[in-house]
């Protein structure tokens, strides 16, 4: 199946672009997670048309509610990887879809890993994308710093490169999916909670905090979900500092990627996203009918 809109992100922004797509007769995919923003929000008392506060959830739960109506599909499920060739694949943890344009909504960037000297190695040891930096890596000891379907993914990525791989969950619990435990025999596991790391001109080994260390080449960050910076590193989506760069149209450097919400990095509000979600929509509809009429 080849989707006319693929819409990752399932909060104002992208719900507020499947709207647009659906009612303008484009094939409609909304991938998402339960976490957006939103939900962290008891009361919104200034989005437009409310009279008393209204929940964060209560708000996408409507949204989603509305979209559906269209006629938008709506999955659960976490986006791992895009490619784009003729048209745009999307890797998800239970599957892959294809799409001919995507709009990236995926929210803010999710926080940096809590590790101490962190920053200080980035670029020296210490990435934030095995596509761009696997290779440097052939057949030496990496790992991946993570406990969800996206670091098993990235653990994944590295096995072209190298097979000694850990994956370090830092203390925390794995999280992960049934496609994904079927895959964990492919490297080792260490769940112990990192105290820091240690290096000259580049990153050494890492320090735990049962005062135990390990030597280790390249670590890898993939905590929590793939954000917007991730999905721009691997693609080469052009960046404005930690936030996707854009046209007027909300779409990337990339013909037929659209970006909306607070992925972009403008004032962080629902009315922002939900008005980007509609530029975006715009330009994915013209642009999903200019390629149909041009293969007419
Ligand atoms: C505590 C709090 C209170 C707030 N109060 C207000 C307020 O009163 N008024 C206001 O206007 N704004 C408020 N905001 C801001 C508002 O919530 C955001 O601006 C808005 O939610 C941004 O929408 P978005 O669609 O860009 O991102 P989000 O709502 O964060 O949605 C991102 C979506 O992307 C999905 N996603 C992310 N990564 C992946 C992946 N790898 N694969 C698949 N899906 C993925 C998430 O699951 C989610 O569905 C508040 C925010 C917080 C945190």
């Amino acid at each position: 199946m080849l989707y006319d809109a693929i819409i990752i992100g399932r909060g104002p922004a992208g719900i507020s672009c499947a709207i647009y797509t659906t009612r303008a007769n484009l094939k409609t995919l909304v991938i998402g997670k339960h976490d957006s923003a939103l939900l962290k929000a008891e009361k919104i008392e200034n989005y437009y048309g409310f009279e008393m506060p209204i929940s964060g959830n209560n708000l996408l739960e409507a949204g989603e509610k509305q979209a559906l109506r269209l006629g938008a599909e709506i999955v659960t499920d976490e986006v791992v990887g895009i490619d784009k060739a003729e048209s745009f694949t999307v890797s998800c943890v239970k599957g892959q879809y294809h799409g001919k344009s995507v709009l990236l909504a995926p929210g803010a960037p999710a926080v940096k890993a809590p590790v101490k000297g962190m920053d200080a190695f980035e670029g020296r040891g210490i990435s934030y994308c095995t596509t761009c930096d696997g290779f440097f890596y052939r057949n030496r000891k990496v790992g991946v710093v993570g406990y969800t379907d996206y670091a098993v993914h990235e653990a994944m990525e590295l096995l072209s490169f190298t097979r000694d791989i850990t994956l370090y969950t830092n203390g925390m619990e794995l999280n992960i999916s049934p496609a994904s435990t079927e895959q964990m025999n492919a490297f080792r596991v260490n769940t112990k909670k990192i105290k820091g790391l240690y290096g000259g001109e580049s990153l050494e080994g890492i320090n735990f905090e049962d005062g135990t260390t390990e030597d280790v080449d390249g670590l890898f960050v993939a905590y929590g979900s793939a954000s917007g910076v991730n999905f721009a590193m691997k693609m080469g989506i052009m960046m404005n500092g930690n936030s996707i760069a854009f046209n007027e149209k909300m779409e990337t450097n990339i013909e037929g990627l659209y970006t909306a919400g607070d992925c972009t990095g403008v004032f962080k509000q629902i009315s922002v996203a939900v008005g980007q979600g509609a530029i975006a929509a715009r330009g994915m509809i013209d642009y999903v009918r200019k390629q149909k009429n041009i293969r007419k």
